[in-house]
């Protein structure tokens, strides 16, 4: 049911598909986060036309609210929200450390209090997998532990827990029509990224994915972590590198081997008036473009800049316009899932790596907050 399949090589950068029960992605692939079952601001059908194949959704969010017996109730996660293509979800761990108020972790796993209202809960890696189960989306993640990247022996133990957490969601897992990945974990230690890597390879998951960072170390540490794990990653599956991330660290990941990304940025960004554009992130808001006739990037193909001014964009911001976060929304996933579609054209070709200067510069000023952002 999952295949994966490399079309081209380029190096270490790969084009695949990956075949899942609700349609095949073309990888490399970016992911649009869809946090509460819904991809802030726009409806499926926006999503699918921005040429959107998969949608990430949150575990710890879904499990609070509505539930996830709520979601298997009403058909699973595709029907509830009306999104009949590929769908990822994560463990929940990751939110649990980052927004639960209190949170208490032993081996078996973790006790939390909701940031809803306080109520408690906890997570062990079976509960995790039987709540992604009953979402039922179709790559799910096995219960991982993040660390400070920093602290070694923190993220040795985290590591630890997490490869033993790893074995009891393959075995926990029951439905077949669910492609579970295991976590490689290990901070930004090199030896433990390593046996992270080996470990998480020898349990033969359909796909792995990469925790832990983007959470706080430099770029070049990120890069380095890529670049050691990479050799002991199986060659014959997907890599999904979680919650990365920028237009640079996209291609900088590609070429370090990764074939899945996420990252709520493009929306987040949206909310807050700021727009992928050549000339950097703009800050819509700002007084300068309240004449501006252009669209926000004039060589981009979606509705937004096929329609719309940025004059017209800032005057809705100013006016506390709902339509104004939908549409630049719609500009900035739009900028990632096309840098992706052209990525994959250039490692067809061959070109990919020897562009890869390019591509960086091109998207250089979009890395940081520009000017008025
Ligand atoms: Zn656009």
């Amino acid at each position: 049911m999952f295949q994966f399949t490399i079309t081209a090589k380029n190096s270490r950068a790969r084009a695949g598909v990956f075949t899942t029960p609700h349609g095949d992605l073309l990888t490399p692939v970016f992911a649009p986060v869809g946090t509460q079952a819904t991809v802030k601001t726009l409806t499926p059908s926006q999503v699918k036309e921005l040429g959107a194949t998969l949608v990430l959704s949150n575990t710890y969010h879904l499990y609070l609210r509505p539930g996830d017996d709520v979601v298997a109730g009403l058909g699973g996660l595709h029907r509830f929200m009306r999104w009949p293509h590929p769908i990822l979800t994560d463990s929940g761990g990751f939110q649990v450390f980052s927004l639960a108020q209190t949170r208490q972790i032993d081996d078996e796993g973790v006790t939390f209090r909701s940031h809803i209202d306080g109520s408690t809960h906890r997570f062990t890696p079976q509960r995790s997998i039987r709540i992604q189960e009953n979402l039922g989306a179709d790559i799910i993640m096995a219960f991982d532990e993040c660390s400070d990247p920093n602290d070694h022996e923190y993220s040795k133990l985290a590591m630890e827990r997490t490869h033993r957490w790893a074995e009891i969601c393959v075995r926990a897992k029951r439905r077949g029509d669910q492609a579970l990945f295991g976590i490689v974990q290990g901070g930004i230690q090199a030896d433990l990224r390593v046996a992270s890597a080996k470990f998480i390879a020898s349990l033969d998951t359909p796909g792995i994915a990469i925790g832990g960072l983007s959470v706080g170390e430099t770029k070049e540490e990120m890069h380095t972590m890529l670049d050691v794990m990479e050799p002991h990653l199986p060659a014959n599956k997907p890599r999904y590198l979680m919650g990365v991330g920028t237009p640079e660290d996209l291609i900088n990941g590609v070429l370090r081997g990764v074939d899945i990304f996420d990252c709520v940025l493009p929306t987040r960004l949206a909310r807050h008036h700021s727009a992928f554009s050549p000339e950097g992130r703009l800050n819509l808001m700002n007084a300068t473009f309240a004449h501006d006739q252009r669209p926000v990037d004039e060589t981009c193909d979606c509705y937004t800049c096929r329609t719309f001014t940025r004059a017209y964009i800032r005057h809705l911001i100013v006016a506390k316009e709902l339509l104004a976060g939908t549409l630049i929304s719609i500009h900035n996933l739009r900028a990632l899932i096309r840098l992706m579609e052209s990525i994959r054209g250039y490692i067809a070709d061959g070109s990919f790596e020897s562009r890869v200067p390019e591509l960086l510069s091109q998207w250089a000023n979009n890395a940081k907050r520009l000017v008025n952002g």
